[in-house]
């Protein structure tokens, strides 16, 4: 791929539908400002429940059809964000979906949380190679929520993270990614949201979740950057409603997504959060004295506003002494690499 533009988002996904929750508004957003933007799915999702009762049939339990229809949902949803760069690690089926954790789906042959990190890697590395991210998106070390392809997902992508860069791994050129983010939610926005759902939840709606079933959620001061997707609201709704096996989505104002809710297969209302917000936890913040970042790009050198047409300097030349590889900064008590050893 060598005319990439020059600033390059990465993310990696446990489930088909993860990654229009968490990022659709951002994803959206560099989408549709030219950067290149980069999924990574880790499952098909197979184990997930199904919502509409007309496809009931499709569940692991029943016919075990529900991955490949997943894929067609993730297919639809990425249309709907502008992302045409959507992979399935090491192509679609390779890790199987784990279930919930205790389950014995957890231990099945094949589960992406039965595989090895650094099998599961390698897929991984090879495409960080490739494309040549700048940015990379993932969960943090508890997968936001405790589910088991969630935290393997968290470990795959810092491992395959730390393996583009070694120049003994492997043969393709190596690379380092400038700066990692991990979601967050942040904590007073989702409790103002959980209010405001609280009073204009839509009767179809058993119930409203609660602040703990949101994943990633922290106080203000876990967050280094803050993206406004306001102006993709419309764009991240359509994406979570193509999911429709996993989502329902209400309440949107005037058809742009502001304003809606969503429930998951347990039908408990949740607000759709259009700002979405992150924790830098390697690379070197870009914004000043503290400030939360606006811009996952910020602070990197040739990627501003407009620089879509600038290539990369060639493969290698930067790639171990390059921003980033020299003052990665600590991610803070609590969530440090210390919890990411082993499987
Ligand atoms: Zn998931």
């Amino acid at each position: 791929m060598k005319d990439l533009p020059a600033r390059r988002l990465l993310l990696v996904h446990a489930h088909p539908d993860d990654e229009s929750i968490n990022n659709g508004a951002t994803m959206a957003r560099y989408a549709a400002e030219g950067a290149h933007v980069t999924l990574v799915t880790c499952t098909l999702g197979e184990e997930g429940e199904v919502i509409p009762p007309a496809l009931a049939h499709l569940a692991a339990d029943r016919d075990d059809a529900l991955g490949p229809h997943r894929v067609g949902e993730l297919a639809a949803a990425m249309k709907e964000l502008g992302v045409t760069d959507h992979r399935f690690l090491g192509g679609a089926g390779r890790f199987r979906d784990s279930g919930m954790l205790g389950t014995e789906q957890n231990e099945r042959p094949g589960a992406f949380w039965a595989t090895p990190v650094d099998e599961a890697a390698g897929p991984l590395v090879e495409i960080v190679r490739e494309v040549r991210p700048q940015v990379l998106v993932t969960y943090d070390p508890d997968g936001g929520y405790g589910h088991p392809d969630h935290i393997q997902a968290h470990r795959v992508a810092m491992r395959a993270a730390e393996l583009a860069a070694d120049p003994a791994y492997g043969t393709d050129a190596p690379h380092t990614i400038a700066k990692v983010y991990w979601n967050r939610v942040e904590r007073s926005v989702v409790e103002a949201a959980f209010d405001r759902l609280r009073t204009t939840a839509p009767d179809t709606f058993p119930g409203i979740a609660a602040v703990t079933d949101v994943p990633g959620v922290v106080d203000g001061d876990g967050i280094t950057a803050e993206i406004d997707g306001t102006a993709y609201a419309g764009a991240k709704a359509a994406a979570m409603r193509a999911h429709a096996t996993q989502i329902v989505v209400e309440g949107e104002g005037e058809g742009k997504g502001a304003g809606a809710f969503f429930a998951l297969s347990n039908g408990l209302g949740q607000p759709l959060l259009t700002t979405e917000y992150y924790q830098l936890v390697r690379g070197v913040p870009g914004a000043a004295g503290g400030a939360r970042e606006d811009d996952l790009f910020a602070g990197l050198p040739g990627v501003g506003l407009g620089a879509e047409a600038v290539r990369e300097s060639e493969p290698g030349s930067g790639s171990t002494s390059g921003p980033g590889s020299a003052s990665y900064a600590d991610p803070g008590a609590g969530h440090g690499s210390g919890s990411e050893a082993g499987a």
